[in-house]
């Protein structure tokens, strides 16, 4: 059976008809309001028309950043859309004229199913998968099958405290994980570095045009590749962060397997050396033990499309 996947951004909606095997066969996309729900609830039923067009659909996963309520009916709350208690599924539901089954699933969540399934981690049974974009998503496959929770909302370790008293996070604590392991972090304490240290900053200066406000994620990985010291040390301290916490993770989950994706993936083995260093040096009873491996994701940024047409097949 083919399913629809959309996984829905900020400001865009990409979505993909997705075939049994994980397989791609079609992708659209629509740009969308993140202030104006309904134009997405409209932009969603737009998407299904045009690719239920040439392919017969039987199921709907919808990719949402936020806390996703237990019967995958709709968002409870999204830090970066205008939903609150927002009944995504009957909304979307009744500007559709087919009666097609309708998921929705945490963003983070659908990714890691990607990946479980079809990807990095899809010959292991447990797996904890990060995604390192603007904040820091889980997914938590546990004897094969996705961690929700009681109420929907498990996995939420970007939100794990990690430095008491540690950086303000917009969820309202402080120190929390992702204010140190995700691409807000990196550009945060690049920024900072810049105006600190303008020489030690020079070619990720000159790569924003001179102003330490427009220092962005891939500036950083660019000059890292090209072995610039700052940039390379920027993404370290993310790795090590990354990997001391996943060790703090290991210590509750036990994974056989650690997936790192999101953009800030895109490092490579500048960002997973580190991690492996910190997972390692943090990890309890170590030499006593098996060690999960620490790999890079292998689904793109297609992963939460494919991994939310997926779960709204079973
Ligand atoms: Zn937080």
């Amino acid at each position: 059976m083919h399913a629809i996947g959309v996984d829905i951004g900020g400001t865009k909606i990409a979505a993909g008809v997705v075939d049994e095997d994980g397989t791609l066969l079609a992708k659209t996309r629509r740009d969308t309001s993140p202030d104006d729900a309904a134009s997405i609830d409209r932009a969603i039923a737009d998407v299904y028309a045009e690719l239920s067009a040439s392919y017969e659909i039987g199921a709907m996963g919808l990719a949402a950043a936020g806390f996703v309520a237990a019967d995958r009916s709709g968002v409870l709350f999204a830090p970066n859309i205008a939903w609150r208690d927002y009944p995504l599924r009957d909304n979307v539901a009744a500007l559709i004229d087919d009666d097609v089954r309708i998921v929705v699933e945490n963003d983070a969540n659908a990714a890691g199913w990607a990946e479980f399934r079809f990807g990095a981690a899809r010959d292991v049974d447990d797996m904890l998968m990060l995604t390192v974009g603007t904040g820091l998503g889980g997914a938590i496959v546990v004897s094969g099958e996705l961690v929700r929770g009681a109420w929907g909302v498990a996995a939420e370790i970007g939100h794990m405290r990690v430095v008491p008293g540690g950086h303000y996070c917009g969820c309202g604590h402080e120190g929390c994980w992702e204010q140190y392991a995700s691409g807000s972090a990196l550009v945060r304490d690049a920024q900072a570095q810049a105006v600190v240290d303008p020489a030690a900053a020079g070619r990720l200066l000159e790569l924003a045009g001179g102003d330490a406000e427009k220092i962005t994620g891939p500036h950083v990985t660019k000059a890292a590749q090209e072995g610039d010291p700052l940039a390379v040390r920027l993404l370290a301290d993310l790795g090590r962060w990354l990997g001391e916490g996943s060790a703090s993770v290991a210590a509750l989950l036990d994974p056989a397997l650690i997936v790192v994706g999101g953009g800030v993936a895109s490092a490579g083995e500048l960002l997973l050396a580190p991690a492996r260093k910190g997972f390692a040096e943090q990890l309890s009873a170590r030499g006593h033990r098996p060690e999960a491996a620490i790999v890079v994701a292998a689904m793109g940024n297609d992963a939460g499309m494919v991994g939310a047409a997926d779960l709204a097949r079973v």
